[in-house]
């Protein structure tokens, strides 16, 4: 905290419980709507609390409204299950655009100046290449998710914000949170942890890393004049709706200093200040840039673009010198958004933690270092993250909740069986040189 805390000695209290269930997911951005999703298709009863009144966090409510890493830059899909079912089923709502099949890896550079136009392609030299990335709206995805959430029977909590770990004789039992009719409880099995920020390790009195960095916000504007204004060099990307643009502001008139994006003092400082320099960016774009003068904003993100909060200190932390390396119990493979022909396999371990057999993470805040966390944290990964959490605290619920017993090749197996890709070609001359670190 930037200001001076005291403390206040609160007296013990009696929480009524709101609910009990199988498993209990905390956050409901991508990462938390795929293991609900996961979890409740395998039989689990499920809870999903989020503290807003929406799904999707940053990935709709953020305005990161772009798939990236869904491949491995040459051509090949390395992330599929949940994240392509959502693709497909966007694109026949009419909410997504992405290159067809035969573009995929494509350095023509007429193809890569269209996709670029898109947000689709990131990158230099090597890996200017066609990706299989989506652009999406994100009001598409806030739907489909609240559709899927329904379809698979998960109980649904908006407007819960999950504060404290219970624990009764030393095992975490439930979430106490915060709501409209007061301090409410849920009680679970297992819990896993969407947050983004691991608020729920933290409250566990779990190790993590804690990042500061540069809050960005995204935004929308319509009524451009598109091919004047592209023509003109205009830096925002296409959109799926016509004469949309998304303006991914931040590189040039960003915030000058970091943040510690678990800090309320900090964040709402940046929140003020944010909003402040879309605004006046805005204007300057609309004075200076040909096809932009009768532009009008059509939305800044609701929620600030925090890139990376606190990470979990799990029984693996993935470090860079293990991109392009397979592990026994991978459970997710992800490309990465500037690098052509670099992947991560993700372990299980790097998804628990050494404190609690039943609590487990999943999304942007899971146990990589800062540079893995640059791949990991893209909204496909954390969708991947998240189907993995839901199904072993499926399995997990045969072994007492203890996430550390489900058999490793059986929840690979249900991965595959539920679409993932985990068999993936790893080309050992790939591998970076540098040491990894297991356990903490
Ligand atoms: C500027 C920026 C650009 C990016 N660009 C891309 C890109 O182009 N492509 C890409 O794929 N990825 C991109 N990413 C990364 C990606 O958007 C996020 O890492 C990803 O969406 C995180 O998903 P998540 O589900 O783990 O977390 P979040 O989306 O943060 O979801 C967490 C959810 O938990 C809820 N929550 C939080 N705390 C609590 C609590 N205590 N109680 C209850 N609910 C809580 C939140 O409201 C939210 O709904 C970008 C990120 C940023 C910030």
């Amino acid at each position: 905290m930037t200001n001076p805390m005291t403390s206040v000695r609160e007296p013990a209290r009696d929480t009524p419980v709101l609910a009990e269930t199988d498993v209990l997911i905390v956050g409901g951005g991508s990462a938390g709507v795929a293991a609900a999703v996961a979890a409740a298709r395998v039989g689990a009863r499920v809870v999903l609390a989020e503290r807003y009144g929406s799904l999707g966090g940053l990935a709709t409510g953020g305005l990161i409204v772009l798939l990236l890493t869904l491949d491995d830059g040459l051509g090949r899909p390395v992330i599929a299950g949940l994240c392509e079912e959502i693709t497909q089923r966007m694109q026949r709502a009419g909410g997504a655009y992405f290159p067809p099949h035969e573009h995929w890896g494509s350095d023509e550079g007429s193809l890569v100046d269209t996709y670029a136009r898109w947000g689709l392609i990131w990158g230099g030299g090597g890996s200017r290449r066609v990706r299989y990335s989506v652009a999406y709206d994100p009001e598409v995805m806030r739907a489909l998710f609240n559709e899927m959430v329904s379809e698979a029977g998960v109980e649904l909590l908006f407007h819960l914000w999950g504060g404290d770990a219970l624990f009764s004789d030393g095992a975490l039992e439930g979430v106490a949170f915060q709501t409209k009719a007061g301090r409410r409880a849920v009680r679970a099995r297992v819990v896993i942890d969407t947050t983004g920020d691991g608020d729920i390790l933290a409250s566990a009195g779990v190790p993590q890393e804690t990042e500061r960095i540069h809050p960005w916000l995204w935004y929308r504007a319509g009524g451009i004049e598109m091919s004047t204004a592209l023509e003109a060099g205009g830096a925002f990307f296409r959109t799926p709706n016509p004469g949309q643009a998304l303006f991914p502001w931040g590189s040039a008139a960003r915030l000058d200093r970091k943040i510690d994006p678990t800090d309320p003092v900090e964040l709402s400082e940046a929140e003020v200040a944010c909003r402040r320099l879309v605004m006046q960016e805005f204007e300057r774009l609309r004075e200076q840039v040909p096809g932009m003068r009768d532009a009008h904003l059509c939305g800044i993100a609701t929620q600030l673009g925090i890139t990376e909060s606190r990470r979990l200190l799990g029984l693996h932390v993935l470090t860079r010198a293990e991109m392009n390396r397979d592990f026994d119990d991978a459970i997710a493979i992800t490309g990465h958004w500037t690098r052509a022909g670099d992947v991560y396999a993700i372990p299980y371990r790097s998804l628990l933690c050494h404190e609690h057999p039943n609590l487990i993470a999943a999304g942007r805040h899971i146990s990589v270092d800062h540079r893995t966390h640059n791949a990991t944290k893209e909204i496909p990964a954390c969708i991947a993250t998240g189907q993995a959490a839901g199904i072993a605290a499926r399995l997990a619920l045969d072994c007492g909740g203890d996430l550390r017993k489900v058999e490793v090749t059986r929840l690979r197996d249900e991965l595959r069986r539920t679409g993932a890709l985990l068999d993936y070609p790893f080309d050992p001359s790939r591998s970076a040189r540098g040491s990894s670190r297991t356990g903490v």
